[in-house]
C-alpha cells in the first residue's frame, strides 16, 4: 500500500491531469479530493464495504451534473471498487450477485443519478 493515500496518482497521471488530458471534469481538484474522499471512507468501498487496496479505487460523483466548481467537492465523491462503480453507473446491470445491503446502496446511488439527470434537463 502507498504510504500516503494521496499518492494513488502516479507522476504520469499527475502530468496528464495538468495538461488537461483527462478532460475538464477530471481536473487537479478532482485528483486531490478523491484522495480526501478515500481517507474519509477509511479505504472502504461505499457500496460493499470491502477494502480498496487491491487496485486503484474509483471515485464516483454522486451528482455528476453539478457545476464544475461544485462537482468535484469531497462531499460529492464516494470511493468504490471498479466493479461496484460500474454496477452503480450501468443501471440495466443485474446486481443479484451483491448482498442485500450493497444492492440497497447501489439502488440509492442509481436513484441519485436519475434525479441528477432529470433536474438538469
Ligand atoms: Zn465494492
Amino acid at each position: 500500500m502507498n504510504a500516503r493515500l494521496d499518492e494513488i496518482c502516479s507522476d504520469k497521471a499527475a502530468q496528464a491531469v495538468n495538461l488537461g488530458k483527462w478532460g475538464q471534469l477530471n481536473n487537479f481538484e478532482f485528483v486531490m479530493n478523491r484522495a480526501y474522499a478515500l481517507n474519509r471512507d477509511k479505504l472502504r468501498c461505499r457500496v460493499c464495504g470491502g477494502w480498496l487496496i487491491a487496485s486503484t479505487p474509483y471515485a464516483h460523483r454522486v451528482n455528476p451534473n453539478l457545476p464544475l466548481n461544485k462537482v468535484n467537492r469531497v462531499n460529492n465523491l464516494v470511493s468504490l471498487h471498479t466493479k461496484c462503480f460500474f454496477a452503480v453507473n450501468n443501471p440495466p446491470q443485474d446486481i443479484g450477485e451483491f448482498d442485500t445491503k450493497a444492492q440497497k446502496r447501489i439502488s440509492g446511488y442509481r436513484e441519485k443519478l436519475v434525479i441528477s439527470h432529470t433536474r438538469n434537463k
